[in-house]
């Protein structure tokens, strides 16, 4: 995968520069201790042109992340949203996945540091968990436990955990891993979080040891306009073995359907639940302008 060419641009420190220009220094914190923060976010080419999905819960949420690792973040969620409608139109993209990361200066101690870089790049992408229905593994990871570390951050250091999450489950043949909290409760995915359906309702984990996803919060919404019950609540790996569905959903991801569960077969078609109806729902939920889902 690419994610630039010669053409890209992309936003640093309050200037747009060439992607293949750009440099950071090999001293930062960042990249020795994981102290930094990111965001993952869509945009869509709407009946209103390009719009980026719920970007002030997604920059707002970039904010809480900095706060909780003590980076001070230079701009406001309206100039990151602002640059970032920029920085689409000098790219000339439209159906772009767009990458805000805060990095810091150089530190070698591990206290924070004053000297904060702030970069968006956006790229095309495909929902990355593909189009197919998903053959899922329960992890022999954890996710971080919440006194470990802030799991309502977006911290750039806590993807070791994912991408551990996901290559275990890569090399024993499955698509993706489902990770359990430190309790043995199911969490989330490594990058999305996670819903079944049992009997035309949905159940999902509370907050507390998942990152509040802001799909999570759509599918709330969605739900609510179907008339389909939502409980926030614990369960096992067992009891997802007698779910009737079950996705995966994120901003990356959006709403991606699952096939299996370790040896466990979903026993509805997809196309027959009320899963699929979230799906369709949120595929026309991005491509629509949010003041014409308030004002029609
Ligand atoms: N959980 C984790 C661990 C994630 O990385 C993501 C992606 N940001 C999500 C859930 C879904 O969050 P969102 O819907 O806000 O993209």
């Amino acid at each position: 995968m690419s994610y630039f060419n010669n053409n890209t641009v992309l936003f640093l420190n309050g200037k747009f520069v060439k992607a293949s220009d750009a440099t950071a220094s090999l001293y930062n914190q960042t990249m020795h201790y994981g102290n930094g923060v990111f965001e993952g976010i869509r945009s869509y080419d709407t009946e209103d042109g390009t719009r980026i999905f719920k970007a002030k819960e997604h920059f707002d949420r970039l904010h809480y992340s900095a706060k909780m690792m003590h980076i001070n973040l230079p701009y406001s969620s309206a100039e990151l949203e602002a640059i970032t409608y920029e920085l689409l139109r000098r790219n000339n993209l439209t159906d772009a996945y767009i990458r805000p990361l805060v990095y810091l200066g150089n530190n070698m101690s591990l206290s924070p540091t004053d000297e904060v870089h702030v970069v968006i790049m956006a790229w095309e992408w495909a929902n990355y968990l593909g189009d197919q229905l998903l053959r899922v593994s329960l992890s022999p990871y954890q996710r971080p436990n919440p006194k470990a570390c802030h799991v309502e951050a977006k911290v750039v250091g806590h993807y070791t955990n994912s991408i551990l999450a996901t290559t275990e489950a890569k090399q024993r043949g499955f698509d993706e891993a489902l990770l359990t909290d430190m309790n043995g409760n199911i969490a989330e995915g490594p990058g999305a979080n996670f819903f079944f359906e049992k009997d035309g309702k949905l159940v999902t984990a509370p907050l507390g040891n998942i990152l509040s996803g802001i799909t999570r919060a759509t599918v709330f919404e969605l739900a609510k306009e179907l008339e389909i019950p939502v409980e926030e609540r614990f369960f096992t790996a067992d009891e997802v073995k007698t779910a009737d569905a079950a996705f995966f959903c994120g901003t990356a991801a959006e709403v991606a359907g699952l096939k299996s569960l370790d040896d466990y077969t979903f026993p509805f078609n997809w196309e027959d639940s009320v899963s699929h109806l979230i799906q369709l729902r949120y595929r026309m939920r991005v491509s629509v302008n949010e003041y014409h889902q308030l004002h029609v």
